[in-house]
């Protein structure tokens, strides 16, 4: 028999791993690195259905982490009752409804 709360664990670790190699490739700006380990915690968190709060916000158009003054710009839209988190790869605006 499966043991799924083992597994669980060793996921979120993993994950947690993950976010912080993945910072650590943006800061050396090695995208291509922190993307591929931004993809893998992605891929964690669904397989294992993880809480999202585990792992920072990804990029939804080039899947890069997004960390606010190095990889995103955030501004307020109160009008619209939206965050919205620019790209600097990319220039893409996600949104984030409040
Ligand atoms: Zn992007």
């Amino acid at each position: 028999m499966r043991d799924k709360g083992i597994a669980r664990r060793i996921a979120m670790e993993r994950v947690s791993i993950l976010v912080k190699l993945a910072s650590k490739a943006m800061r050396s700006e090695d995208y291509a690195r922190a993307k591929r380990y931004a993809n893998l915690t992605g891929a964690l968190i669904s397989h294992y259905k993880l809480r999202k709060e585990t792992h920072g916000a990804v990029c939804k158009s080039c899947g890069a982490p997004m960390e606010p003054g190095l990889t995103c710009d955030v501004r307020i839209a109160s009008t619209r009752r939206q965050v919205l988190y620019r790209c600097r790869l990319c220039a893409r605006d996600n949104m984030l409804h409040y």
